[in-house]
C-alpha cells in the first residue's frame, strides 16, 4: 500500500483502536480477531467499506485475522449473486479474509444444539402466541411486558415441540423459540426475544436441510464466539442488542468470549446507504442495476473509475467516532480527484465538438506533437499527438460575441492549442438557422509546442483532436443521484431523484489513445474531468463515465471557510 496512505490509516487512533490497543498490553487478548459480517441480500455499499476498513484495517495493524463472515440466517432474501459480489467487492477494496469466507450457516447444527442448551436449562421456550400477540405482550417503553401464557412450559414439553419444529411439523409463524429472559428489561430486546422461527425456505447454501432459522440476534454472537472473534465491531443501531449478545454468551456452552463495539455509521449526503432503499432503485427501475455508476455501491464505483485507494483514503479521514454524522459527498470526491491527478494519464478529448479548419495548414499533411502523459509523474513518459488542417475544439470554448471576461476563442482572437500551435480565428461559418458550425482559423508555424519566438503571449489554451485520427465515444455524465442532500427528508426518497443525474453525449471525439485505456483504469481528459471505459464499450463504440468533473467545489467550500475563519 502506498505511503502515503499508510500514514493515514496505520497510525489511526480512535477509541475501537484504543480498545484493543489497551487489551493486548493488558493481556485481555493475545491477538485481535475481527470480522466483517454482511448480509448477502445486496451490494456492498461505501457504508459498508466504513466496516470493511476498520475490521481488516485494525487486524491487519495489530497483526490479527479478520473474517470475511456472511450472515447468512435470512434465506428469503438472500442469493448467491450477493454472496459472489460480496467477496469481489471486499477484494476490489484490498482486503483479504485468508483462505475462504465463513457463514453463519455452517453453525446452523451448532445453534440448534445450543438452543436445546438453553431449552434444557430452563433459558428458553416454545411460543404459541401469534407474531401480533407476542408485540402486544412486549409492553412498551414506558410499560413493562407481560409473560406468554407458554413461558412456564416443561422442558421436556418444549424440547418435543422445537425437535417437531425442526422435523417440519408446523407451517411458518405457527410458534417460536423465545429466550426466557426478562420481559419487565427496560430493553426491549431482552423481553424473551425469539431465538428461532420457522420458516419454510430453501437457503442458498444449506438447501431443504433447515425449515427453522435461527435469528440475527442468536447467529451472531455465537457466530463470533465459535470463529475466536474477540472484538465484534458493528454500528450504533446494535448498542441495544448487546446486553442480549452477552447474555447469550453467558448462557451458552461457547468456546471464546467475544465482546461488542459500537461506531457510528457512515452516512453521506446526496445519496441513500440503505439496502432497502438501494434495492428499491433497482427494483423499480431507477438505476441500470446495482453496478449502475450512480449507485454508492462499491461495483457502482468501481465501474465509475474510482480507485480503492482513494475510498480507503476516504474512509480514513471520515475517521471512527460514537455519535452519528453525514459527511459531505464532496469530500469523496475530493479523495477521487486527489489520487487520479497523481495517477491519471493525460489525454485530449472533445465532448461538444466544433470543427476548426487551419486554412493556411496544407491540405495533405498531418504532423506528430508531443504530449506529456502525467505532470505528476515523469515515469509515466510522454505521447505523440496527431495534428492536421482539421480539428475538433469545444463548443464553449468558442463566443462569436465575447463578453468581457471570456478569454478563449472569438474572432480575430489567437490563443494556444495545447502541446501545438498558437491559432487566430479568421471567421465562424453558420448554418442556415445561424448556429456557427465551423471556424476558419489561421495557425502560427513558429509557435510550434505553443511558444511563439516573440514571446507574445495569448489568453488561453484549448485542448482538441484531430478530425482526420479522432475516434467517436460516446460520453456519459454523472451527477449526483439525489438533488437534496438529504433524500427522504421530506416525502418518498424517490421523488428526490435528480432528474440530470445522467446526461448522454453521443458525439464526442477522443485522440485514440484515450480510447486504448482499460475498462475501470480512469485518465484525465484535459480541462474536463476524469473518465473510464465502461463496460457497455464496443470496439465500434468506446463508452466512457465520467467519474468526477476537474472543478473541486470542496477544496473551494474548505477555501472560503478558511478565510472566513
Ligand atoms: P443496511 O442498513 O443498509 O441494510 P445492514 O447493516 O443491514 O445495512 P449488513 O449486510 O448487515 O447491512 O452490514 C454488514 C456490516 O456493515 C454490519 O456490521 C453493519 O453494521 C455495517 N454497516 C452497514 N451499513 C453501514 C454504514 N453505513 N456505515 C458503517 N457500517 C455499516
Ligand atoms: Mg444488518
Amino acid at each position: 500500500m502506498a505511503e502515503a496512505e499508510s500514514a493515514s490509516t496505520q497510525g489511526a487512533r480512535d477509541f475501537i483502536r484504543d480498545i484493543i490497543r489497551a487489551d493486548l498490553e493488558s493481556g485481555a487478548v493475545q491477538s485481535v480477531v475481527t470480522r466483517f459480517p454482511p448480509e448477502p441480500n445486496g451490494y456492498l455499499h461505501i457504508g459498508h467499506a466504513k466496516s470493511i476498513c476498520l475490521n481488516f484495517g485494525v487486524a491487519r495493524e495489530f497483526g490479527g485475522r479478520c473474517n470475511l463472515r456472511f450472515d447468512d440466517t435470512n434465506p428469503t432474501k438472500e442469493e448467491m449473486e450477493f454472496i459472489e459480489s460480496i467477496q469481489e467487492d471486499v477484494r476490489w477494496l484490498g482486503f483479504d479474509w485468508g483462505a475462504h469466507p465463513t457463514f453463519a450457516s455452517d453453525n446452523f447444527q451448532i445453534l440448534y444444539d445450543w438452543a436445546e442448551h438453553l431449552i434444557r436449562a430452563g433459558k428458553a421456550y416454545v411460543e404459541d402466541l401469534s407474531q401480533e400477540e407476542i408485540r402486544a405482550y412486549r409492553g412498551t417503553l414506558t410499560e413493562p411486558g407481560k409473560n406468554s401464557p407458554y413461558r412456564d412450559r416443561p422442558v421436556a414439553e418444549n424440547l418435543d415441540l422445537f425437535r417437531r419444529m425442526r422435523a417440519g411439523e408446523f407451517p411458518d409463524g405457527a410458534r417460536a423459540l423465545r429466550a426466557r429472559v426478562d420481559m419487565a428489561s427496560g430493553n426491549m430486546n431482552l423481553r424473551d426475544p425469539v431465538i428461532y422461527r420457522i420458516l419454510h425456505a430453501p437457503h442458498p447454501r444449506t438447501g431443504d436441510a433447515w425449515c427453522i432459522y435461527p435469528t440475527y440476534d442468536f447467529a451472531h454472537g455465537q457466530s463470533d464466539a465459535i470463529e475466536g472473534v474477540t472484538h465484534s465491531l458493528c454500528t450504533l443501531e446494535f448498542a441495544d442488542h448487546r446486553p442480549l449478545y452477552d447474555w447469550l454468551i453467558d448462557n451458552l456452552p461457547v468456546p471464546s468470549r467475544p465482546r461488542q463495539y459500537e461506531f457510528a455509521r457512515l452516512n453521506l449526503t446526496h445519496t441513500v446507504l440503505s439496502k432497502r432503499r438501494l434495492t428499491q432503485l433497482v427494483q423499480e427501475g431507477h438505476v441500470a442495476g446495482w453496478s449502475d455508476p450512480r449507485m454508492p455501491t462499491l461495483a457502482g464505483l468501481r465501474r465509475r473509475g474510482v480507485p480503492p485507494a482513494a475510498i480507503r483514503d476516504f474512509i480514513g479521514r471520515v475517521g471512527v467516532a460514537k455519535s452519528d454524522n453525514v459527511v459531505e459527498i464532496g469530500l469523496l470526491e475530493h479523495c477521487v480527484r486527489e489520487h487520479l491527478n497523481k495517477t491519471a494519464a493525460r489525454r485530449m478529448a472533445v465532448l461538444d465538438p466544433l470543427k476548426v479548419v487551419i486554412e493556411n495548414y496544407p491540405e495533405d499533411r498531418t504532423e506528430q506533437l508531443e504530449a506529456i502523459n502525467n505532470p505528476e509523474d515523469a515515469a509515466a513518459g510522454k505521447r505523440p499527438l496527431d495534428f492536421g488542417r482539421e480539428l475538433y475544439i469545444e463548443r464553449a470554448d468558442f463566443m462569436e460575441d465575447p463578453p468581457r471576461k471570456f478569454f478563449r476563442l472569438a474572432p480575430g482572437r489567437e490563443v494556444r492549442l495545447r502541446y501545438a500551435y498558437f491559432i487566430t480565428c479568421r471567421e465562424a461559418i453558420k448554418n442556415a438557422a445561424g448556429e456557427v458550425v465551423e471556424l476558419h482559423c489561421t495557425y502560427d508555424p513558429e509557435t510550434r509546442g505553443g511558444d511563439a519566438p516573440d514571446g507574445r503571449k495569448v489568453k488561453a489554451t484549448l485542448h482538441w483532436v484531430s478530425a482526420a485520427h479522432a475516434v467517436r465515444a460516446e460520453v456519459r455524465l454523472y451527477d449526483h443521484l439525489f438533488a437534496r442532500p438529504d433524500p427522504g427528508a421530506q416525502g418518498p426518497f424517490q421523488d428526490d431523484i435528480n432528474p440530470d443525474s445522467l446526461r448522454v453525449r453521443q458525439d464526442c471525439r477522443l485522440e485514440p489513445a484515450a480510447a486504448d485505456a482499460g475498462t475501470g483504469q480512469a485518465d484525465q481528459f484535459e480541462r474536463v474531468g476524469y473518465f473510464c471505459l465502461d463496460p457497455d464499450s464496443t470496439p465500434a463504440r468506446p463508452v466512457f463515465n465520467r467519474t468526477v468533473a476537474l472543478r473541486d467545489t470542496w477544496a473551494k467550500v474548505q477555501a472560503k471557510g478558511l478565510r472566513k475563519a
